[in-house]
């Protein structure tokens, strides 16, 4: 997922824009496996200041999530917003307290960054719909579809 900023370099302060898309496979994060069933785009404006490369937008894509309480696979429409700072490698040391992203050349590799930035957002619970009825408790059925007699509440 390659940004190419030949135009930020050459004009400093100027902001232009870019649509990146890429197919990422599975990824493992904290034990958590992340299914992409849509290839990761990301929408962003950019601007380059002589030293450091800001790049704002929105990360988009589409995960296979379990749904926490019927444990059926379903589409997850993801969107997240995407702010990071490349910081030009040869003025790394002045930023050396922060932790930055660094490029050097005219092309940002944003894989990492992206990445990065789904995992610190992903959903904690994930509901298939937002009223999934779950599992019968007793006996197991998908009660969005069956309907059974166990009636744990009474
Ligand atoms: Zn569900
Ligand atoms: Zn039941």
């Amino acid at each position: 997922m390659f940004l190419q900023i030949d135009d930020a370099i050459r004009r400093n302060g100027e902001l232009f824009e870019a649509d990146l898309s890429e197919s990422f496979e599975q990824q493992l994060f904290n034990g958590r496996e992340i299914v992409f069933a849509e290839p990761v785009s990301i929408h962003c404006s950019y601007s380059y200041d002589g030293k450091v490369l800001s790049i704002d937008g929105f990360v988009h894509t589409v995960l296979k999530s379990r749904c926490a309480r019927c444990d059926k696979l379903f589409d997850e429409t993801f969107q997240v917003p995407y702010s990071e700072k490349f910081v030009n490698t040869r003025f790394a040391s002045d930023y050396q307290d922060e932790e930055c992203y660094t490029f050097s050349g005219n092309m940002i590799d944003l894989r990492e960054s992206v990445l990065n930035c789904i995992f610190l957002s992903l959903p904690i619970v994930s509901l298939c719909r937002e009223d999934c009825k779950g599992l019968c408790p007793v006996c197991g059925c998908d009660l969005n579809v069956e309907t059974c007699n166990c009636n744990p509440d009474r």
